[in-house]
């Protein structure tokens, strides 16, 4: 892992990523606090770390102890969603909220101004390499337009089934932030490859539209 992370900082990622799933909010089981502590010591990129867990206000501090530079949970995990944004603050992480494919995004309610930055599913959560869903672009549009009516600076990240032809297409729905798993991390070719064809591919299609 120490390796990869490496390979991801040096080929220009901005950040690294964390998925940590617990067997429960979704099928698959992943990273706890142990490895999101080994990834801190492994580079100086901020940490995003997304929990996928059931009950995340139990775990906030333990995760922000092992290097989360900053938290996002799930708005279906949580009771109160402006309670889940007062822990991870409390935390001194910043704080993202992530949607599910399924979820409008008026399950955000007024949360959205005090966020750092919304994540949007654009797969279904649990799964590594899985097809991006176009059906969830019109949540990133309607994001960016309820965040520049209200001008709060909330980034909008895109999460699931990005690569060079898929973040073009969010970016122009108006995602600023990609994250990319399979496309990136491969065994056939390095991790610096990937993310300079995600970035040529998103500076290409800015360049069309204008
Ligand atoms: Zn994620």
């Amino acid at each position: 892992m120490g390796e990869q992370i490496a390979e991801a900082e040096s080929g220009g990622a901005d950040w690294l990523h964390v998925d940590v799933m617990d067997g429960s909010f979704v099928p698959n089981i992943s990273f706890g606090q142990d490895m999101v502590a080994a990834a801190r010591r492994s580079t100086h990129l901020p940490l995003d770390v997304h929990l996928m867990i059931v009950e995340p206000l139990r775990h906030l501090e333990s995760f922000a102890r092992a290097g989360a530079t900053r938290i996002s949970l799930h708005v279906e995990a949580v009771d109160s969603l402006s309670l889940a944004i007062q822990a991870v603050r409390k935390s001194g992480c910043q704080c993202g909220v992530a949607i599910n494919p399924g979820t409008p995004v008026e399950a955000l309610g007024k949360a959205s101004d005090d966020l750092d930055y919304v994540l949007v599913m654009t797969v279904n959560p649990g799964f590594g390499g899985q097809e991006f869903m176009p059906e969830t672009l019109p949540k990133v549009r309607h994001l960016r337009e309820k965040i520049a009516g209200s001008g709060d600076d909330v980034s909008i990240g895109v999460d699931g089934g990005m690569n060079a032809d898929t973040a073009p297409v969010a970016v122009a729905a108006g995602a600023d932030l990609i994250v990319a798993g399979s496309s990136v991390f491969r065994d056939d070719q390095p991790v610096a490859v990937g993310i300079d064809q995600l970035r040529r591919a998103i500076v290409l299609e800015a360049g069309r539209d204008a």
